[in-house]
């Protein structure tokens, strides 16, 4: 057994399965967990001493942060998590990989830069270019995203260049960035989620959208069932979340007949339809990369950038 530690989970809701299992599987492992709101952390920012406090009293650092902070909160999230990098604290992902990673433009043209194979994507400003932003994707059927969508919401399949057109027109209306993308129709509605620690691929499912839906998401119905993944698969999948500089991610990827694609990568993803298809115990690989690499003071970037 590793030298107990104290463990604070970031996390709104104690009772979400995710924050259930890596409690369970930190106290199985003799360490103190807590969680912790990061809605009522509030900080004091000062030269000498940053302090998080919390429902009226100071927190003591803890030795180690495990956000778990949601898409709608990521601001004043990553803000109290940055407080808890200042005080020195590990967390175990840090809050620039995660506001990168929320954005999914810039965790497009990080992979890109550093080769990770993608989908086809294109971005624009002005209306005066769909035509050519439409056909630098090569044209339709094309995938048409908001920047600010999560499971599923938000991407739509334009099946014709016309039903491209109006979707475009009306997130311009909106005043909505979007971007298009090459639709991976060989994929055949499956992505595989690959869920990295550290350096490793702990686990992978593959995810099937049902019938008549081209979008996997389990919020959108689809089912998922443990897949066996290549090695450049894998290798695609720890390559792209050492990029964003995640040490605990989701990373999907799909089959396209030009290799294997990165969709996203997840910083925050979730534990229930992993451990539940594969059966894995991935909440303890997670407490137990804490045991191993959470140093108090190892954090890259201790709040900065
Ligand atoms: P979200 O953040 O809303 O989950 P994603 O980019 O992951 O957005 O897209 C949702 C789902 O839509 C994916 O899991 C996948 O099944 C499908 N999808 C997304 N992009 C493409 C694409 N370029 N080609 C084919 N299917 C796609
Ligand atoms: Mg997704």
């Amino acid at each position: 057994m590793a030298e107990p530690l104290q463990i604070h989970v970031l996390s709104r809701n104690a009772r979400l399965y995710s924050t259930r299992r890596i409690v369970e599987a930190g106290r199985e492992r003799g360490h103190t967990m807590r969680v912790v709101d990061p809605l009522r952390c509030y900080v004091k920012i000062s030269a000498h001493r940053p302090e998080v406090h919390y429902k009226g009293d100071i927190l003591d650092s803890p030795d180690a942060v495990i956000p778990r902070i949601g898409a709608s909160v990521t601001f004043y999230g990553t803000a109290v998590l940055r407080q808890f990098e200042m005080m020195g604290v590990f967390p175990l992902n840090e809050s620039v990989a995660i506001t990168r990673s929320r954005d999914k433009l810039r965790s497009m043209q990080l992979l890109a830069r550093r080769g990770i194979g993608l989908p086809v994507t294109g971005f624009a400003y002005s209306p005066d270019d769909n035509e050519d932003l439409i056909s630098l994707v090569g044209g339709a059927p094309l995938v048409i995203k908001l920047l600010e969508g999560t499971q599923g919401k938000g991407v739509v399949l334009a099946e014709t260049t016309k039903a491209a057109e109006s979707v475009i027109d009306a997130f311009h209306g909106l005043n909505a960035y979007f971007l298009t993308q090459e639709f991976i129709r060989e994929a055949g509605g499956a992505d595989i989620r690959c869920f990295v620690v550290g350096n490793r691929v702990i686990a992978s499912m593959k995810r099937q959208a049902k019938e008549g839906e081209f979008r996997s998401n389990v919020h959108r119905g689809g089912a998922a069932t443990p897949i066996r993944i290549t090695p450049e698969e894998r290798q695609t999948a720890v390559r792209a979340a050492r990029i964003m500089g995640l040490n605990v991610a989701g990373v999907d990827i799909m089959r396209s007949n030009h290799g294997p694609v990165v969709l996203e990568v997840n910083s925050s993803p979730g534990l229930e339809g992993i451990e539940t298809s594969t059966g894995k115990d991935v909440a303890g690989a997670i407490v137990q990369f804490i045991e191993k690499e959470g140093k108090a003071g190892k954090t890259r970037t201790k709040g900065k950038g």
